[in-house]
């Protein structure tokens, strides 16, 4: 009789600038046992986010890197096939940081069980989820919209910038998304609802990104760094709010040839009397995950906020969406769906 497997992805090679599929590797391994007082998962949605570029590097960060030939890491929503421990039962659904894999050993620890009667579970990885506490708490912690003024977002249609934009709305404030290409523009203006979305591909987007802010900028909600913030920062009004996200942009970058753009920067920083605050969502995490869900499940409920997904079948497909999504080829939360549910 053969031996049931796992079928998972590991990382061949680290990318030196943009990764390809060669980066990644299909394997299959033992199909691992329920560990005494754990839990034995069936994956099936793997959570696909830009931070995973950063782990396929070997730099210092806030996170471990991910070895070579070792499971790319990650978060997934899962099906218990077997429970040794209490609470849990075959059946359930739960968050679960199992990697990209087909199944999983699970100790019992870093789970959050889902309700799928509450909401459709792949929420769990998007909008109710990291991505979305992202945008809430950067928002709402750092940005801090008051009524009437403006607030910028980058990667508007993705989990984090179309969440940045609906709460700015709902604070009373301006949204503006930038986004790339027509069909982006148009879904977060007409099914979003953003005052106005500007599409960084197309010509003369500085010009028409300071016509869509006739009052300045004062909150920027930086996703994208690169040559979207060398945009942004001359539109900042005095006092402006820039909680730094990600930096998309520049993930692949090896090295920044022509003048160091950091100087113009601090430049504008000192006289503008600008916040920068970076961030990493788990920050905030134990004091306002409650609030987050609360809020948000409520906006979803009611119809004042929307999202969207864009997932692909196959877990063999992952790297190439993956690889989609870090060059904007996403439109909505990416996910890759590793089995039926
Ligand atoms: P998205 O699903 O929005 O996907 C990334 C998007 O970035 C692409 O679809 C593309 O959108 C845009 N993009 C890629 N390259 C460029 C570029 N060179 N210039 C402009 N836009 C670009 O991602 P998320 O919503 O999951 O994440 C958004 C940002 O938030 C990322 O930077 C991510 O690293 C960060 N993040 C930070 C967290 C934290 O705790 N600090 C947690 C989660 C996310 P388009 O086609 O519109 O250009």
């Amino acid at each position: 009789m053969t031996q049931p497997v796992v079928r998972q992805i590991v990382l061949a090679s680290r990318p030196k600038g943009s990764p390809t599929v060669d980066s990644f590797r299909l394997e299959e391994a033992q199909m691992p046992s329920m560990p005494p007082g754990g839990l034995l998962l069936r994956v099936l949605y793997l959570s696909l986010d830009p931070y995973m570029r950063g782990r396929m590097d070997d730099r210092k960060s806030y996170a471990k890197p991910v070895g070579i030939g070792e499971v790319m890491s990650g978060e997934s929503v899962c099906e218990v096939v077997a429970s040794d421990r209490l609470g849990y039962a075959a059946g359930d659904i739960v968050l679960a940081p199992t990697g990209w894999r087909t199944h999983a050993a699970s100790a019992g620890t870093a789970l959050r069980k889902l309700d799928p009667a509450l909401a459709p579970i792949t929420t769990g990885l998007g909008v109710l989820g990291m991505p979305g506490f992202t945008a809430y708490a950067g928002l709402n912690l750092i940005g801090k919209p008051e009524q009437g003024e403006t607030v910028v977002v980058a990667a508007a249609s993705g989990p984090v910038g179309s969440l940045v934009g609906q709460l700015a709305k709902i604070a009373g404030a301006r949204a503006v998304g930038i986004a790339g290409g027509r069909e982006k523009c148009s879904y977060v203006v007409d099914a979003l609802r953003f005052d106005a979305a500007i599409d960084h591909r197309a010509p003369g987007f500085a010009e028409k990104l300071a016509a869509a802010c006739p009052q300045g900028i004062d909150v920027y909600f930086e996703n994208v760094g690169g040559p979207i913030w060398q945009v942004v920062l001359p539109l900042l009004n005095r006092f402006a709010r820039v909680p730094v996200c990600g930096l998309i942009a520049q993930y692949s970058v090896v090295s920044q040839a022509g003048p160091n753009p950091l100087s113009a920067t601090m430049r504008e920083v000192l006289s503008k009397r600008l916040t920068l605050r970076g961030f990493i969502n788990h920050d905030f995490a134990s004091e306002h995950y409650a609030d987050f869900l609360r809020d948000v499940s409520a906006g979803i409920a009611d119809g004042r906020i929307r999202y969207r997904e864009d997932i692909t079948d196959g877990l063999e497909n992952a790297p190439a969406a993956f690889i989609g999504m870090l060059e904007g080829r996403n439109f909505g939360k990416a996910l890759g769906r590793v089995a039926r549910y």
